[in-house]
C-alpha cells in the first residue's frame, strides 16, 4: 500500500475447513480472527490503499484428507481423493462463502474477492471433466455454473450495495473438456447481474499443461481474452499473467484490452512499482522476470515465499533498512547477480561502496542466463542494476582485480566476497579435446556448435544449454505466435478450454542434442517444480 498499489488483494482465505489449500490455511471464521485481519486493513488504510479478502474453497486442489470436489475425481497434482459434495454441503459451503464476506466486511476490508478461476472449486463445478453431477448442480452449464452465480449473490446480499465484489473468473481453462468461451461470456453476464462490481481474470488450471506465468510466457500474452470478455460486459475488467512493466500495463489500459491490472510477483519483485512509475522513474524499477524461482517454487517446498531479484521481500522484518548509523566504506568483489545486490544494499543504506569486477561488464552469469531462449527477462535485472550502481554513487572499477593489495590501500572496513562460480570440468577421459567445450563458450556465443551436440549434465544449466542449442534463433522470447502454435492455445476463442484440437507443434530442432543424465530417474528431477516440467516438455 505504501508503495502506491491501488487495491490490493489478500492470498485465498477458505471459507471452511474442507476448502482449506494446506491443513490449518489462513482463516477468518471468528471474531478472534476479525480483531486480527483488522490490523492488516488498518496498516492499509494509514497509506490511503484498498484491500479486499479473496475467499479461495481449494476443491480438490487441497492438500489435505477432507478435500470435497464436485465428484470424486482425483486431481493430477494433489494425492487426496475429493469426495463428493452432498447437495447441503454445497448450500453449506455457499452460506460459508456469504458468512466469510460479512465478517470480511467487519474486519474493515473494503471488498471480498470470490476465487473462481485455476481449477479451484468454482471451475472444478464449471467445467464438465471434473463435475459429473446429474442434480442441480450439474449437468449442462446452467447447472454447473449455478454454484459461482449463487455465491456471487448471496456474498452481495451479505455484504450489501457498497463492498466492492470482485470474481476472478477462468477465462481460459486450458485443460481438455473446459468452459467454451460462450461459457465464459454468459457466467461472466450472470455474475455481473448477481452483484459482481468487478471481473478479475486467472488463465490456465494449475494443472494445465501450457505455461501461463513462467518468463517464457510473452508479456500480456492473453489480453486477447480479457478484451474479448470486456467488449460483453458492463463492468470493469482486470487483466493478469506476465504484465510486468508500466508500459505493458498502459498499453492494455490504453487500448482498451482491459480496465485494470493486477500483478503479484512484479509487487514482490518490487513493491514501489507504482510510487517509481508515477515518478517517472521506470528504470528504478527491480522487474519481475517470472522465473517461479523463490516465489512459487517456494510455496512447493514449503520455505518462505521470497524474491529472487529482491531477497528482502518476505523478509522485511528481518533485513534492516533505511540509513544506517554509521557509514562505513565496503569492498564488493565480483558484480555478478550477488556482488550487485550486495552493492545496491548497502549503498542504499549510505554506505560508501567500491565493486570490482574483473572482466569488462557487470552481471557476471546473468549475461548468460539472457543468452538462454526465453529468459531474455534476465536482461531487466541488469538494466536495474547497472541503474541502481550509477544512481546510488557505486564506485564501479571494471577490469580491475580485487588484489590484497587493492584491498587493503583501499582501507576497507568490510569486504564482501561475491566473486561466483568456477564451472567444475569433470574428469572425463578425452574431456580436454577440442570440441569438448563449457557452457560459458556456449552461451557467451564464443564457438560455433556443431549438428550433433551432447549436453554433459541435466541440471538447470544443462537444460538451459540443451534449449539453446536446440532452438531456432529466428523464434524471438516475445513471438506470440510462436508461443501459441507451440502449447497449442487457442487465439479464435472457439475450442473448449482454449485448447486446439490438435495440440501444440513444437519448433524443430536445428540439431540432433543428447542430454546425459548420470543419477537414474526422470531427467531434470531437481527442476522448479513450477518449471520443470515446462523445460522437459521443450526438449521432449
Ligand atoms: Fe518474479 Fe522470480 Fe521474484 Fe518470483 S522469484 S517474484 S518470478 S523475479
Amino acid at each position: 500500500a505504501r508503495g502506491g498499489t491501488a487495491l490490493l488483494v489478500t492470498g485465498g482465505v477458505a471459507p471452511n475447513r474442507s476448502g482449506w489449500l494446506g491443513p490449518l490455511g489462513a482463516r477468518l471464521a471468528s471474531p478472534r480472527h476479525v480483531r486480527k485481519h483488522r490490523q492488516i486493513t488498518a496498516a492499509v488504510h494509514e497509506h490511503d490503499g484498498r484491500i479486499c479478502l479473496q475467499i479461495l474453497h481449494a476443491g480438490r486442489y487441497g492438500y489435505h484428507p477432507l478435500v470435497v470436489a464436485p465428484s470424486a475425481i482425483k486431481s493430477p497434482i494433489s494425492p487426496f481423493r475429493p469426495r463428493a459434495m452432498t447437495a447441503r454441503g454445497i448450500r453449506g459451503t455457499i452460506r460459508d462463502f456469504a458468512d466469510t464476506a460479512a465478517r470480511a466486511r467487519e474486519a474493515g476490508y473494503d471488498g471480498v474477492e470470490v476465487m473462481g478461476s485455476e481449477g479451484y472449486l468454482l471451475n472444478q463445478f464449471l467445467a464438465r471433466h471434473t463435475n459429473r453431477r446429474d442434480d442441480e448442480w450439474g449437468g449442462d452449464f446452467a447447472g454447473r455454473s449455478r454454484l459461482p452465480t449463487e455465491i456471487v449473490r448471496r456474498v452481495r446480499e451479505a455484504v450489501g450495495p457498497d463492498f466492492i465484489v470482485v470474481c476472478r473468473l477462468s477465462v481460459l481453462d486450458l485443460v481438455p473438456d473446459g468452459s467454451t468461451f460462450q461459457q465464459v461470456l454468459a457466467l461472466a453476464r450472470d455474475v455481473e447481474a448477481a452483484g459482481a462490481t468487478l471481473l478479475n481474470t486467472g488463465i490456465g488450471w494449475h494443472e494445465a499443461r501450457v505455461p501461463t506465468i513462467a518468463t517464457m510466457v510473452p508479456r500480456a500474452a492473453f489480453a486477447f481474452a480479457t478484451e474479448a470478455l470486456r467488449d460483453a460486459v458492463g463492468i470493469p475488467v482486470v487483466a493478469s499473467n506476465r504484465i510486468n512493466t508500466p508500459d505493458v500495463a498502459e498499453r492494455l489500459i490504453a487500448e482498451g484490452q482491459a480496465d485494470m491490472v493486477s500483478m503479484a510477483r512484479p509487487l514482490l519483485a518490487d513493491p514501489d512499482f507504482v510510487v517509481k512509475t508515477r515518478a517517472g522513474e521506470t528504470d528504478r524499477i527491480n522487474t519481475c522476470i517470472g522465473c517461479n524461482q523463490a516465489c512459487l517454487d517456494h510455496i512447493f517446498s514449503r520455505k518462505t515465499v521470497s524474491c529472487l531479484v529482491n531477497p528482502r521481500a518476505g523478509n522485511e522484518t528481518k533485513m534492516a533498512t533505511g540509513r544506517a548509523k554509521q557509514a562505513r566504506s565496503v569492498a564488493v568483489v565480483g558484480a555478478g547477480a550477488g556482488g550487485l545486490a550486495a552493492a545496491v544494499a548497502a549503498a542504499e543504506r549510505g554506505h560508501r561502496v567500491t565493486l570490482f569486477e574483473a572482466s569488462d561488464r557487470i552481471g557476471g552469469q546473468l549475461n548468460y542466463a539472457r543468452a538462454v531462449p526465453g529468459k531474455s527477462e534476465f536482461g531487466e535485472t541488469l538494466r536495474y542494476y547497472t541503474h541502481e550502481v550509477e544512481r546510488l554513487g557505486v564506485d564501479l572499477r571494471l577490469e580491475t582485480e580485487a588484489t590484497a593489495r587493492a584491498i587493503s590501500d583501499g582501507g576497507f572496513e568490510h569486504v564482501v566476497l561475491a566473486s561466483g562460480v568456477v564451472p567444475r570440468v569433470p574428469a572425463i577421459e578425452g574431456i580436454d579435446h577440442p570440441s569438448v567445450v563449457s557452457y560459458v563458450a556456449v552461451l557467451g556465443g564464443r564457438v560455433e556448435v556443431g549438428d550433433r551436440v551432447a549436453v554433459v549434465g541435466a541440471g538447470g544449466i544443462g537444460f538451459d544449454v540443451a534449449e539453446f542449442v536446440t532452438h531456432d534463433p529466428a523464434v524471438r522470447d516475445d513471438d506470440l505466435d510462436a508461443y501459441f502454435e507451440t502449447w497449442g492455445i487457442d487465439r479464435t476463442l472457439t475450442h473448449p478450454g482454449g485448447l486446439l484440437p490438435d495440440g501444440g507443434r513444437p519448433h524443430a530442432s536445428p540439431r540432433e542434442v543428447f542430454l546425459l543424465q548420470r543419477s537414474p530417474g526422470k531427467l531434470g528431477a531437481g527442476l522448479g517444480k513450477t518449471t520443470g516440467w515446462i523445460h522437459r516438455a521443450t526438449l521432449g
